[in-house]
């Protein structure tokens, strides 16, 4: 196993989490390493706007976030690694994450992989995703320019979505399961407002119909309440029913809760293993903004420093 580099801290995934953990690290001249993985700059970059993101009255583009936070991490002489972590050993000192057959070594792992979309588990969802099925409205969206679309969820994601797929669509059904949404007040109202926004309730997606060539042509439902069956025709389907922590390479090495997000102490981002942190959506399934994502990235490079500065002091007293 050939080592490409060790470093003091190395942090996994490049959302608001890991890059504020970098920037942190960085000014604490720890010369962090950042592996990017997928999706380098994380669930922002495939979003529009962000409007709550403190210190822009006006409003930012989610990648532009992105672009200025990897900026300032490069700034305090972070190191980018472009690849996705496919394996860690945290059972030995240091420790060892391995990106498709690369090693690097780490005497503290900050882990901010962050979180995926969950989906239907529909067999014609797998078929038809990225043929008329779809997981990200701010993706491929442009692709349904006058077509009939759907968006299954009832959260803010849905809302979001569903309102920003009016740009293209001629008309956007929302499908929620039960007949109230969870979505914020303000996200719902933008929603019920906007004419080409209309929904179905109390219905769950049993079916995609279609062809990978032809594209959609309608989903199959059943109603939640009576159990009845009906056929609804669309020309895209549109995932908005929340996210899944990215934690499956680290089953086994660290303790995860029953919906697999990592475990942290409370009131810090320590995981079961002394000198792994975690930070940002991986840890929390509770809050899931830039912003909280951002703030446990900044208490994880803490972390991170006084865990080593501690390790430092221990090893000095070896000698
Ligand atoms: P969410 O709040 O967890 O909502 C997921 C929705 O999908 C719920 O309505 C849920 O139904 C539904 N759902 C889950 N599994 C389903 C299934 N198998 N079949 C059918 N429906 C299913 O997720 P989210 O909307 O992605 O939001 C996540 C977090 O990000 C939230 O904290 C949200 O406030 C935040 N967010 C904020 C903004 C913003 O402020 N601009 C935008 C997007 C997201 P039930 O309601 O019945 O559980």
């Amino acid at each position: 196993m050939e080592v490409k580099g060790h470093y003091r801290v190395v942090i996994i995934g490049s959302g608001p989490a890991g890059l504020t953990a970098a920037i942190y690290a960085g000014r604490a001249e720890l010369k962090p390493l950042v592996i990017e993985g997928l999706q380098p700059g994380g669930q922002l970059t495939i979003t529009t706007e962000v409007e709550n993101f403190p210190g822009f009255p006006e409003g930012i583009m989610g990648p532009e976030l992105m672009n200025r936070m990897h900026a300032q991490a490069e700034k305090f002489g972070t190191e980018f690694y472009f690849g996705t972590v496919t394996r860690v050993d945290f059972s030995r000192r240091p420790f060892v994450i391995e990106a498709e057959g690369t090693v690097f070594t780490a005497d503290a792992v900050i882990i901010a992989s962050g979180a995926s979309a969950r989906l239907l588990g529909l067999e014609s969802e797998k078929r038809l995703m990225g043929r008329g099925v779809s997981a990200c409205a701010t993706c491929d969206g442009f692709f349904f320019k006058d077509k009939h679309v759907v968006v299954v969820g009832g959260g803010d994601s849905a809302m979001e979505e569903a309102t920003f797929l009016t740009k293209f669509a001629s008309r956007v059904t929302v499908i929620h399961r039960r007949d109230k949404l969870r979505a914020s007040r303000i996200m719902q109202e933008r929603a019920f407002r906007n004419p080409k926004i209309d929904f179905l309730w109390n219905k769950v997606v049993i079916d995609i119909l279609g062809t990978p060539e032809e594209g959609v042509k309608g989903v199959r439902l059943k109603d939640t309440v009576t159990g009845e069956e009906s056929e609804f025709a669309c020309e895209g389907v549109f995932l908005a029913i929340g996210h899944v922590p990215n934690t499956k390479i680290f089953e086994g090495q660290l303790e995860l809760d029953d919906k697999g997000y990592i475990i942290t102490e409370k009131g810090t981002t320590k995981t079961s293993v002394k000198g792994v942190f975690a930070a940002g959506d991986v840890q929390d399934s509770v809050y899931r903004q830039a912003v909280t994502a951002a703030g446990s990235g900044c208490m994880a490079a803490l972390d991170a420093e006084h865990y080593l500065a501690e390790l430092e002091f221990q090893e000095s007293q070896k000698k």
